[in-house]
């Protein structure tokens, strides 16, 4: 059976060489005579699983001591209230509005507290990063929220917004671990690992140590409380622990590959291609500000919805799967995250001159 090019923006492709390696331990994990998924997260053989994850994740992502990595539930969705919950103590807070996810944490956040939409780019469908370097910043906001790679729309945050001295808290699911980032210049960010790092299920926070704490809004459940989470080393209940198994085996394929430095180029080269084609195409088009390009996620259309619903069917039966836009926006998407191999960027833009030629 043969595997397909698959750009779905998430759940996502995965390193072939790790799902074979997990294919590989499925019946009997390093001599235990069980897989992970039956093994019990209180054992030894798991202990060195969860923590040699979390060493990895520290080394690639060279995440300073003083920040706390979690692996909790609950998806990113989980983290639009558990953010408020936890950070809100003067409950105030600042979003920038660059697309759906951020939309939605700012909802959240409402939930709790005033919730202040201080830059949105809704005025243009998204597709442009606002300019952020001297933003209305709440004077007693508690933390600047932004979701950093705009999945749905294609755009990412080059620079990051200038928060005056406040907390900067960055939902990263669609970008985390694609090029290397300063830990330092966030307070917080977390990311559901379905995008670009492993199977659904497990969420990522680094936080830094001084924000956890018992000082959250009233009524905050036991398991939304980083603080349960930090004390307890992410074991305070059973954590997705399969899931946080796969997820250390693509930190190891990521550090045996060069880390993320080696990751950005690749990545970098991988989007070239594709951005390339776009930009001198006459029938497909890119859908976002050349500034704001995302590495990872690129929407783009023909102009024709009648010419994007024959393109999309016929590469899915050439074997380039899910290319399909977000259902809000239509038109394409290509996803091109670490697991993605040039090979399949570069056959689906032959693909797309193909399909250019027969129908332009
Ligand atoms: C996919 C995605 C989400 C939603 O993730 P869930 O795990 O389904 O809650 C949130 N933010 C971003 C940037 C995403 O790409």
């Amino acid at each position: 059976m043969a595997r397909v090019y698959n750009f779905s923006a998430g759940p996502a492709v995965l390193p072939e060489e790790v799902l074979k390696e997990a294919a590989a331990e499925m019946l009997d994990y390093k001599g235990t005579g069980m897989s992970v998924m039956e093994m019990s997260h209180r054992s030894k053989a798991y202990q060195t699983i969860i923590e040699e994850a979390e060493a990895d994740l520290r080394t690639l992502m060279n995440i300073p001591d003083n920040y706390k990595v979690l692996f909790l539930q609950g998806g990113a969705h989980q983290q639009f209230a558990m953010v408020p919950m936890n950070f809100m103590k003067n409950k105030v807070a600042d979003y920038i509005i660059t697309g759906q996810w951020a939309k939605k944490a700012y909802a959240e956040a409402k939930l709790y507290g005033t919730a202040n939409a201080i830059a949105s780019s809704a005025d243009k469908t998204f597709s442009y990063i606002p300019d952020c370097s001297d933003l209305p910043i709440s004077e007693n906001a508690d933390y600047v929220y932004i979701c950093e790679n705009n999945t749905i729309y294609g755009t990412k945050f080059h620079t990051l917004p200038n928060t005056k001295g406040k907390d900067l808290v960055a939902d990263v699911s669609s970008c985390f671990l694609s090029e290397p980032v300063d830990v330092t210049k966030y307070a917080m960010l977390y990311g559901g690992v379905q995008k670009n790092i492993g199977p659904a299920g497990v969420v990522i926070c680094i936080i830094r140590e001084d924000l956890i704490t018992e000082d959250v809004l009233p009524g905050t459940p036991t398991m939304l409380r980083y603080k349960t989470h930090a004390d307890a080393k992410s074991l305070y209940n059973t954590p997705p622990a399969y899931g946080i198994y796969i997820c250390g085996k693509v930190f190891k394929w990521l550090l045996k590959n060069g880390g993320l430095e080696a990751m950005k180029e690749y990545n970098e080269k991988k989007a070239k291609i594709l951005y390339d084609f776009l930009d001198q195409s006459q029938l497909f088009k890119g859908t976002v500000e050349k500034k704001d390009r995302s590495l990872m996620n690129v929407p783009f259309v023909t102009g024709s919805d009648e010419l994007d619903a024959k393109f999309i069917k016929e590469a899915t039966a050439a074997g380039f799967v899910n290319l399909k836009g977000h259902r809000s926006v239509g038109g394409m998407r290509a996803s091109i995250y670490n697991a993605m191999p040039i090979e399949g960027v570069e056959k689906l833009v032959a693909f797309m001159d193909e399909f250019e030629k027969a129908n332009g």
